[in-house]
């Protein structure tokens, strides 16, 4: 199947085109029919999957080719939890629809008002918009969505995540009820169920799964790492040794800002990403991201939302992130449509609990590696594994973090329990042996 295969109008088939897409990705496949037929939509599918295309085609084809009835206010509305999101889709909405006479425009918080009236005081077909900016020019009356023929819930389940659940079913009652509804989400669960019953009518449900198109790209590796002086060493050498674009995930905008410096005076090509920067500072990161100029990008979550560089070549948790989904969504930014990349997860004994939740969401173990050299003390194996007697391996970091071997230390060295092989003491915490049971490398 190719792009042609849609009834796409010449104008966006040239934009496709000049963008360097022939084939359609899964979800576009099985999305892009119904909606172009004007039918309500779910689709599951994850970030790195092509879904952005598979909404924007049709509310693109739907501008350029039907008359509006009048042309004052935005005719198709894509609501997205981040404002870096915002800024992708118009970017690709202005690329897909180069050719066509549509006019798209964003509004999103952390900016000034000022260029937004402006933008709104003019024509505008399509508008992508954050809940919460859009909520402030509602209120202001510098909105008006009454208008709106098709309505895009772009990452439903992060909307709801981030608690714009108020914020969307506002905005959603200022739209008309005669209209399309498209959801796309990552996840499912009774909130979005709820949602969907309220918001859509009639919905066709189109499932991608994880597994399909771009995830078989990623390569997930582990870890394991003995302390935070260890997660350092490691997190230095795979920056050392890739060829491209890293980017590293932390689980606070502290943390985040902190290691950013720490590797800058380490000499390396980083700059940082997160909430407590001013939109105008996360723009220019984010740009000299995608212009390559920058090699290291040290994140949260919520500020990477929407992070989409081809380039991209790995991903590292050096945090874990402690809601299951995230893994997906950090890891999606690698890897991206038709690239392959490497999401590396540094997991030491705290943050095992959360390796195993993840894994559960998954339902993939994820192989572990070792860096030669810089091997962990602990070292766990396939679960039931019956590891033989071994002679007693000197940890290479004797002195690396946790208790000193003494009366307080765990176990002899060289003891097994619960499929767990404690090659040396040092630095072990004995009471939290428990998750070091999952298979290795079943993948
Ligand atoms: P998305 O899931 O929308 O964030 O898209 C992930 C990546 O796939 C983006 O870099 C898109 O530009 C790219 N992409 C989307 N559709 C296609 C396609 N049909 N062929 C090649 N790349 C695509």
């Amino acid at each position: 199947m190719t792009f042609e295969d849609f009834t796409l109008c010449p104008a966006l088939q040239r934009g496709v085109a000049d963008h360097g897409y022939t084939t359609p990705t899964p979800v576009q496949r099985e999305a892009i029919p119904p909606a172009l037929a004007g039918r309500d939509l779910i689709a599951s599918a994850q970030t790195g999957t092509g879904k952005t295309a598979a909404f924007l085609l049709p509310a693109l084809e739907r501008l350029q080719t039907q008359k509006p009835v009048r042309r004052s206010a935005p005719r198709v509305l894509v609501l997205t939890p981040t404002r870096e999101l915002a800024s992708q889709i118009l970017v690709e909405g202005k690329a897909y629809g180069r050719h066509a006479r549509v006019a798209q425009g964003c509004i999103v918080g952390g900016v000034s008002f000022g260029p937004q009236l402006n933008l709104l005081g003019q024509r505008i077909d399509l508008l992508v918009a954050t809940p919460g900016r859009l909520i402030d020019h509602l209120e202001r009356q510098t909105v008006r969505l009454d208008q709106v023929e098709l309505l895009v819930l772009d990452e439903a389940d992060r909307m709801l995540d981030m608690g714009f659940i108020h914020a969307v079913t506002r905005i959603v009652a200022k739209c008309p009820r005669e209209r399309q509804t498209l959801m796309f989400t990552a996840t499912w669960d009774d909130r979005l169920a709820k949602l969907a019953r309220e918001m859509l009518r009639d919905p066709i449900r189109i499932s991608i799964a994880p597994s399909a198109a771009t995830a078989a790209l990623i390569e997930h590796r582990v870890h394991l790492a003995d302390d935070g002086a260890h997660k350092d060493k490691l997190l230095r050498h795979l920056l050392t040794n890739v060829a491209g674009q890293s980017l590293v995930f932390t689980k606070t905008k502290r943390r985040a800002k902190k290691l950013a410096e720490q590797l800058e005076r380490q000499g390396y090509d980083v700059d940082s990403l997160h909430g407590d920067m001013k939109q105008s500072a996360r723009n220019r990161t984010l740009d000299a991201l995608k212009r390559n100029q920058l090699r290291i990008v040290v994140a949260t979550d919520v500020a990477a939302r929407g992070i989409d560089v081809p380039e991209l070549a790995l991903v590292i948790n050096f945090d874990l992130p402690h809601v299951p989904e995230d893994y997906v969504h950090r890891t999606g930014r690698t890897g991206r449509a038709g690239a392959t990349g490497t999401a590396v997860s540094l997991v030491s004994l705290d943050d095992r609990p959360l390796l195993a939740a993840i894994e559960k969401f998954t339902g993939k173990t994820i192989e572990r590696h070792a860096i030669p050299g810089l091997e962990p003390v602990i070292i766990d194996l396939p679960a039931g594994h019956r590891a033989k007697p071994q002679p007693t391996r000197q940890p290479k970091r004797p002195q690396r973090g946790g208790r000193p071997q003494g009366k307080s230390a765990p176990r002899a060295s060289g003891g097994e329990r619960h499929g767990e092989r404690v090659a040396t003491p040092v630095g072990v915490d004995d009471h939290r042996p428990a998750f070091l049971m999952r298979k290795t490398g079943a993948r």
